[in-house]
């Protein structure tokens, strides 16, 4: 088996097929299939780091954390599916989302009970 070392900068691609792997000195390696090991995963969560929600490191790269209700560290803001992780699949998602809506309803619910007897409404 032959190694080939270097800087990997791109894919050879022609008429949308592989043909072979581009190295950052110039060389291109031939080759139809190309395998990627383990590599890190970036979650589209921009509007998460923007509004500063506390990220946790996996193996896998970093991903928001969350409570088992989805809850981020940011208050007010819950989060489910693959921004809090990489080893969700489809029914995980929407499970988890389903738990942060049911959370978030729950809290809106007590809050507008609390308030209302705060206010002095309730009988
Ligand atoms: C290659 C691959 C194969 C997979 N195979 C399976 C499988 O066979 N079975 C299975 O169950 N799961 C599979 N999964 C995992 C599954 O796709 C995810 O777990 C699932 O899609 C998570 O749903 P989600 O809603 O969290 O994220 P997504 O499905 O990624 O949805 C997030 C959406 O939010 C949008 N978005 C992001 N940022 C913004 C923004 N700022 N404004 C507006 N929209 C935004 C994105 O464009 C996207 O449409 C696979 C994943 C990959 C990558």
């Amino acid at each position: 088996m032959e190694v080939v070392t270097g800087e990997v900068a791109g894919l050879a691609v022609e008429d949308d097929r592989l043909t072979g792997v581009r190295l950052a000195d110039g060389r291109c390696v031939p080759r139809e299939v190309v395998f990627v090991g383990a590599t890190r995963l970036a979650a589209r969560d921009g509007v998460l780091r923007q509004l500063g929600a506390r990220r946790d490191e996996t193996p896998f790269g970093e991903f928001v954390a969350v409570d088992g209700t989805g809850r981020t560290s940011v208050p007010g803001v819950w989060a489910a599916g693959n921004v809090t992780g990489p080893q969700e699949q489809v029914v995980n998602a929407v499970g988890l989302g389903y738990r942060a809506g049911v959370t978030i309803n729950t809290e809106l619910l007590f809050g507008d009970l609390e308030a209302a007897v705060d206010g002095g409404t309730t009988a």
